[in-house]
């Protein structure tokens, strides 16, 4: 933060009149990926709440890929990535999104709810970074929290259905998530061998 308020540019900026009103210099959040794994930002308030991005943005890349979110990890989950704009419907496509339990549970009780669970559960992994969206990372390509998570779905998968059609009815759509009907609609596939993409 220092280092950027001594940027010749933004000292340019906070010093012009004109400018300084529109200007506003904030720490964004940062987490993990590939290349500097040693630069975090573990000040991320931990809320035990339901993802508010996931239904609410549906998102087009510019490669026209059709996604369940803009979380910051989106394009390292494949579940994520729903569609295509040459290829899927937009409607069709983002209501089938209902049908996979694993995202309305993310959607009523956040990642790191679940992440918890899978903990308390005997799931021995090390939690990454407290940002929602790298706990989801983890969900989804830890073959270990992935296993767990797949059964606490299938166990849960009733009440899962029935809380999220109550949101949904309290928030005035007519949409009602479909029941549970096979394997594919638990929004995790078994983990094929070595585990998913691994990303
Ligand atoms: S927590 Fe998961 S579903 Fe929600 S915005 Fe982040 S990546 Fe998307």
């Amino acid at each position: 933060m220092e280092d950027a308020r001594g940027h010749p540019l933004i000292q340019r900026i906070v010093t012009a009149a004109d400018l300084r009103s529109r200007f506003v210099l904030m720490t964004n959040i940062w987490m993990p990926f590939h290349r500097r794994p040693d630069v975090t930002n573990e000040q991320v308030e931990v809320k035990y709440e339901g993802c508010s991005n996931i239904f609410d943005n549906y998102v087009v890349t510019p490669h026209g890929h059709l996604m369940s979110c803009c979380g910051l990890t989106m394009e390292y989950i494949d579940e994520l990535r729903i569609g295509h704009i040459d290829t899927h419907d937009l409607l069709t496509t983002y209501n089938e999104q209902y049908r996979d339990l694993l995202k309305l549970w993310i959607w009523l009780d956040g990642t790191r709810f679940i992440f918890d669970e899978a903990a308390a559960r005997g799931v021995s992994a090390e939690l990454l970074s407290p940002h929602p969206c790298s706990v989801c990372a983890q969900i989804y390509q830890d073959p270990a929290v992935r296993q767990e998570v797949r059964k606490m779905v299938l166990e849960n998968a009733e009440q899962i259905v029935f809380r999220a059609t109550l949101k949904l009815r309290m928030r005035s759509r007519p949409d009602t998530p479909a029941r549970p009907r096979s394997g594919s609609s638990f929004g995790l596939e078994e983990p094929s061998e070595g585990g998913n993409n691994g990303s």
